[in-house]
C-alpha cells in the first residue's frame, strides 16, 4: 500500500498518516461495509441492491438536478453507435465501466476525464453472433484490476491503475459454434466467473471460473448436458441428464447460456447464477419425449471454490418460449412472517416474481408481476408452475402468449429499496402469437430457434380482432413498484416508455427510457419529480456516488438492440442522432447537450441493372432469415440503427458480393456470411434490394415533383 503522510506546522504539530487505497482498491471488507459515497459492483455492494443510502438528492431539491459532465463512449469498430448497457463502478472517485465489443473505460468520477480506455482487439465477425447487439453489461472490480469479457470470447484482467492487459483467457470451448459474451464477470471467493451468450444460435451454456490473480482455469460448470454417448462432464450432468430425452437434438447445444447479473454471498460462500432458455425452443425438437430440461431457466447456488453445485431453483421447466431466469439477482434481508430471512430474489422472464431462500433455495413466493397468461399460479409445495391452456405446445395450432419472448422483465436491472421495502421493475408485458416449424436442423451462425416468425404474423393477421382484443387486455408497460413481502403492486408508473434499468435512493427512483428521458420519481409514490430529456434512449440503469461532499447520478446513455432486438416507434433514436455516452448529473447542474437531429437519407438513384425477377422470392426469403435482424425493414419502416439496404450507394452496389462474401467492411461491424450463403444467394438478395430500391427511389421521386 502506499502512504501520503503531510504533516503540517501551524500553532502545534499536527500530523495526520493518512493510508492510501492503489487505484480499483474493491475486497471483501469493503464491498461488505460500502462507504456510502461508493458504487462498488453492478449492484452498488456485495447484496446487488441496485441502491444507494446516498440522500444528499431529496425529493424537495431534485428539481435542481441537471448536467454535470459527459463522456464519448461511441465507436470502438466501425461507425454505427452500439448499445450500452452496463452500470459503472465507482471507487475512491474513480469510475470503472464497459461498453460495446467489451471496451473499458477509467474516468475521473468528478469530471468525466478519461484517465484511460482499453480496446479491445475483437474479431468484428463475432458480430453476427450477437442476437441483441455487440453490447457488454459491465466489468468487475477487484484489488486493483478491471475484469471485463470481449464480445469474442476472452476474458481480460487489466491493471485498474493504467488499463494494460494482465491476462487474458480464451474462455471458448468451441469457436465452430456462435458463442459470444455480453455479460459481466462475478468475483467470487477467489476466483472470477465468466458465462457467455448465444442461447438462440444453439451453443452448450457453461460459466467458468478463474483464479482471481493468474487466471489460471478452476473449474467450468456446464448448464446443460452433452450426448450422453458421450460420457459426463460431471455429477450434476448425469443428475440433469434424467430430465432429458437420451434421444435430444444433442447437435443444437441445448442453450442455457448464463449471461445476466450474478451474485455472490461471502457469508454464505455461495455465487448465485441464472441461466437461460434453450435452443430450438420447442422441446418436442430438441428432447421430443419431454422432461424438464435442467437446467435451463434456473437460478443455482454454487461454492465457487469447487464449482459444485449447492442447491437450484428451475423457474419454467421444459421451457419453451424463451423465458430466461438471466434477469439480474437481487439479494436482501428482510422480514417475512415476523421472522428475518435472508432471501434471493428475480423477475425472470417469465412473470412471476421469485423470493427464495438463498442458504437453501426453498421457494418461499412467486406471484405474477405483469401479465401471465401460460400458467395460472406456481404451486408453493411442487415449486411447479400449473399451466393453462395457452401453456400448452405451440406444436399443432398456434398459441397467444404472453409475456411474449422479450419477458415480462429483460436485462435493464430492477432495484430494491430496503428503505421502502420496494422492488421497482422495468415491467413489460406484450403478448405473441407462438408458432414453430414442421421440422428442425441445427444450421451454424444463425437463429436456431424454429419460430416461424413470418407465419406468426400472417396468423396474426388472419386473427387481427382476437389479437386486438388481447392486446387491450394483456399488453402492459411500466416502472413498477412491487412488494416483495405482501407480493403486491405497491404503484405503477406507466407514461413514456419507462423501460430503462433502475437504480433507487432512500426516497427516489431513477430511470432513463427509450424516449430520450432520465427520470426522478418519488419511491414511496410514483409520482414523477424530475424529468431531463437527453435526446439520447437510455437502457442502463444508473449509479450514484460522493466525491468532496456532492452526490453525483451518472447513466450509460446509448440504444442498440435491446435483448429483443425489438426496435419501437417512439424511440429517440429515430428523431437524434443516437450519441452513446456516460452522462453525470448533479444538484445545480446545467443544461443536457441534445445531440443533433437525424437528417433523413435519400434514396441514392438504383443502377442500371435488369431486375431477375425469378430470384425475388428466394432473395426475400434470405433477406427475411440472415439481414432482417440487424438491418431491419424499408423506408418508413426501417426501424434499425444499421443501414436501411434500400438506399445503397452505387460504390456499395459494385462490390456488393465482396461484402457478404469476403467481409471487406468487417472493421466496420458488417460480418463475413461466406459460410451460410453462396454466390447464387447472395445474387438473389442483391436482386431484391435493387427492386426495393427502384421501388423506394420511385416514391421519392414523385413526392418531390
Ligand atoms: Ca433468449
Amino acid at each position: 500500500m502506499r502512504k501520503s503522510c503531510y504533516a503540517v506546522l501551524f500553532f502545534v504539530f499536527i500530523i495526520s498518516c493518512k493510508e492510501e487505497k492503489p487505484i480499483g482498491w474493491i475486497d471483501y471488507e469493503r464491498l461488505t461495509h460500502r462507504e456510502v459515497k461508493d458504487w462498488l459492483s453492478l449492484g452498488g455492494d456485495h447484496m446487488m441492491q441496485h441502491y444507494s443510502p446516498l440522500n444528499q438528492i431529496t425529493k424537495e431539491n431534485v428539481k435542481d438536478l441537471g448536467y454535470a459532465w459527459e463522456y464519448d463512449a461511441s465507436t470502438i469498430i466501425g461507425n454505427v453507435p452500439r448499445g450500452l448497457e452496463a452500470t459503472p463502478i465507482v471507487v475512491d472517485g474513480i469510475m470503472f465501466t464497459s461498453g460495446a465489443w467489451g471496451a473499458v473505460y477509467a474516468l475521473d468520477a468528478k469530471t468525466g476525464k478519461q484517465l484511460w480506455i482499453y480496446k479491445p482487439e475483437v474479431d468484428a465477425s463475432y458480430g453476427r453472433r450477437a442476437c441483441c447487439d455487440v453490447v457488454n453489461r459491465g466489468v468487475a472490480v477487484w484489488e486493483g484490476k478491471v475484469y471485463v469479457g470481449t464480445l469474442d470470447g476472452y476474458l481480460i484482467c487489466l491493471n485498474a491503475e493504467n488499463g494494460s492487459v494482465l491476462w487474458s483467457k480464451d474462455t471458448f470451448t468451441d469457436r465452430t459454434k456462435a458463442y459470444t459474451i455480453t455479460s459481466p464477470p462475478q468475483v467470487a471467493g477467489s476466483i472470477v466467473m465468466i458465462g457467455n451468450s448465444g442461447g438462440e444460435y444453439g451453443v452448450r451454456g457453461y460459466i467458468t471460473a478463474y483464479d482471481l490473480k493468474t487466471g489460471e482455469e478452476k473449474w467450468r460448470f456446464w448448464i446443460v448436458p452433452g450426448d450422453p454417448t458421450k460420457g459426463y462432464e460431471s455429477e450434476e450432468m448425469e443428475m440433469a441428464a434424467k430430465t432429458w430425452d437420451p434421444n435430444s437434438q444433442w447437435e443444437s447445444g441445448m442453450g442455457g447460456t448464463a449471461w445476466g447479473e450474478s451474485a455472490y454471498d461471502p457469508e454464505l460462500n455461495l455465487l448465485y447464477v441464472g441461466t437461460g432458455n434453450s435452443t430450438p425452443y420447442p422441446i418436442w425438437f430438441r428432447s421430443p419425449a419431454g422432461g424438464d430440461n435442467l437446467f435451463l431457466s434456473s437460478i443455482l447456488a454454487i461454492n465457487p471454490d469447487n464449482g459444485k453445485l449447492v442447491w437450484h431453483y428451475q423457474t419454467t421447466p421444459a421451457e419453451i418460449w424463451d423465458y430466461t431466469a438471466t434477469q439480474n439477482i437481487v439479494l436482501a434481508d428482510i422480514d417475512i412472517d415476523a421472522k428475518q430471512r435472508k432471501v434471493l430474489m428475480m423477475a425472470p422472464k417469465n412473470g412471476f416474481f421469485y423470493v427464495l431462500d438463498r442458504a437453501t433455495g426453498e421457494l418461499i413466493s412467486a406471484e405474477k408481476y405483469t401479465k401471465v397468461n401460460w400458467a395460472s399460479h406456481v404451486d408453493l409445495k411442487t415449486g411447479r408452475p400449473v399451466l393453462t391452456e395457452n401453456g400448452q405446445w405451440y406444436k399443432d395450432k398456434p398459441r397467444l402468449v404472453v409475456p411474449y419472448l422479450g419477458g415480462g422483465h429483460v436485462w435493464q436491472p430492477m432495484s430494491f429499496n430496503p428503505t421502502t421495502g420496494l422492488v421497482y421493475i422495468p415491467e413489460r408485458a406484450v403478448p405473441q402469437v407462438f408458432k414453430s416449424f414442421d421440422t428442425y436442423n441445427w444450421l451454424p451462425d444463425v437463429d436456431n430457434t424454429n419460430l416461424d416468425y413470418a407465419n406468426m404474423f400472417k396468423f396474426k393477421k388472419n386473427v387481427a380482432d382476437q389479437i386486438k382484443s388481447a392486446e387491450d387486455t394483456l399488453r402492459s408497460e411500466s416502472l413498477l413498484a412491487w412488494n416483495p413481502v405482501t407480493q403486491k403492486v405497491a404503484w405503477k408508473f406507466t407514461e413514456g416508455g419507462p423501460d430503462g434499468g433502475i437504480m433507487s435512493t432512500p426516497d427516489l427512483v431513477f430511470q432513463g427510457t427509450r424516449t430520450g428521458y432520465f427520470n426522478v420519481h418519488d419511491a414511496r409514490t410514483g409520482e414523477k419529480l424530475k424529468s431531463i430529456f437527453t435526446a439520447t434512449g437510455i437502457m442502463a440503469g444508473a449509479t450514484t456516488y460522493s466525491i468532496d461532499g456532492e452526490q453525483y447520478v451518472a447513466v450509460m446513455a446509448g440504444y442498440g438492440g435491446a435483448e429483443t432486438s425489438a426496435y419501437l416507434p417512439d424511440g429517440v433514436v429515430f428523431q437524434y442522432e443516437n450519441k452513446t455516452r456516460i452522462i453525470a448529473f448533479k444538484l445545480g447542474g446545467g443544461e443536457t447537450p441534445i445531440p443533433p437531429k437525424k437528417k433523413p437519407i435519400e434514396t441514392p438513384a438504383p443502377p442500371d441493372t435488369k431486375i431477375k425477377t425469378e430470384l425475388l422470392a428466394k432473395g426475400a426469403t434470405l433477406y427475411d432469415f440472415y439481414c432482417f435482424i440487424c438491418h431491419g425493414d424499408f423506408g418508413d419502416k426501417h426501424l434499425s440503427q444499421h443501414p436501411d439496404l434500400s438506399k445503397l450507394t452505387p460504390a456499395k452496389h459494385m462490390v456488393f458480393n465482396d461484402i457478404l462474401l469476403k467481409g471487406i467492411l468487417s472493421q466496420n461491424g458488417m460480418a463475413n456470411f461466406s459460410n451460410s450463403l453462396s454466390e447464387e444467394d447472395v445474387e438473389a438478395i442483391h436482386h431484391y434490394l435493387l427492386k426495393k430500391q427502384i421501388e423506394g427511389y420511385q416514391k421519392q421521386e414523385a413526392a418531390n415533383k
